[in-house]
């Protein structure tokens, strides 16, 4: 287990768009299992390569229903519209108003390099754009209505 460090706003590698990834190898994984630990340790529902400073098209994410990890995701569909309260392990401290589609369907790869097609609403819509957003350099802040405000840290 291991908790890298965790990027935060202001970090130009956040700006960058990220490399495809071609072939897995244990360097990879071992990025993967990294970015895991450092998601549960930061108490996120998905975090993106870059805010370890990676640039490559990986992102992991668990709204609580166990990890899906993302390799050269794109999205490929999406419909419906949700507005709601979101966060970023990269802006600490802060949240805002984000308006999403509800539902997405992304396409992507998986740990073992295999095409699949992964569906989401709500939570789980919201925290797939926001992390393929990461692989293209954006910040969820960017797209906040009426400004970011404090949230208390959370209670562990
Ligand atoms: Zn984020």
């Amino acid at each position: 287990m291991a908790i890298r460090k965790i990027r935060e706003i202001g970090d130009e590698v956040l700006s960058k768009r990220c490399k495809e990834v071609t072939k897995m190898n244990l360097r990879t994984k071992i990025l993967i299992n990294d970015m895991l630990d450092t998601m549960y340790e930061g108490m996120g529902v998905g975090l993106a390569a870059p805010q370890v400073g990676i640039l490559k098209r990986i992102a992991v994410v668990d709204i609580g229903d166990g990890p899906i990890v993302l390799i050269n995701p794109e999205v490929i569909k999406e419909d419906g519209e949700q507005t709601g309260e979101e966060g970023c392990l990269s802006v600490p401290g802060k949240a805002g108003v984000v308006t999403r589609p509800n539902h997405v369907k992304v396409r992507t790869l998986t740990e073992d390099m295999e095409e699949t097609v992964i569906e989401g609403e709500e939570l789980l819509a919201r925290a797939l754009c926001h992390e393929i957003d990461h692989l293209d350099g954006k910040l969820y802040v960017n797209l906040v209505e009426g400004g970011l405000h404090d949230v208390e840290p959370a209670e562990d």
